[in-house]
């Protein structure tokens, strides 16, 4: 709360907006598949959104997209993505990070500036905590996509 230091607040004010942002942020840890490359970062698990862009089904190789913005200031990463610069049709860049050893997509950010990371959920260790608040391009999800609940499964292969 940096912010606050200099300001006449009375501290009991001070205090809740500690406990508020301790309470909406959580620490979440991941990595990829090989290991070369971890993060932790500080999130707030009310963020997390489900893109279903036809970007975001190629480049996770998935049917929709779930990802986690985080900020740069409790973002830590250990080792070295690729980054591949993705532009889209209005000229808006995106670097876009994953392991060159064994491919899983990591985050996305601005190649210039980055002051907020997109996480990609399925790295993340405490993903299944992390439920989706949002669906963004829903004009291209899977007809089939909320339909998985009827799909006949079983626990393993
Ligand atoms: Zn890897
Ligand atoms: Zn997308």
């Amino acid at each position: 709360m940096a912010a606050a230091a200099g300001m006449a607040l009375p501290s009991g004010i001070i205090a809740t907006l500690a406990t508020l942002a301790q309470e909406d942020c959580m620490k979440i840890h991941g990595r990829c598949h090989c290991g070369s490359i971890s993060f932790t970062a500080e999130a707030d698990p009310s963020k997390v959104m489900v893109c279903h862009c036809t970007d975001c089904q190629t480049m996770s190789g998935a049917p929709f997209r779930a990802v986690i913005p985080v900020s740069a200031q409790g973002f830590a990463l250990t080792g070295s993505p690729k980054v591949y610069i993705k532009t889209a049709q209005s000229g808006n860049r995106r670097a876009q990070a994953f392991c060159g050893e064994c491919g899983t997509p990591l985050y996305a950010t601005s190649p210039e500036a980055p002051a907020v990371y997109g996480i990609r959920l399925g790295c993340v260790a405490e993903r299944a905590l992390l439920r989706p608040a949002k669906q963004v391009w829903t004009v291209s999800a899977m007809p089939w996509i909320h339909d998985l609940g009827s799909v006949p499964g079983v626990p393993g292969q």
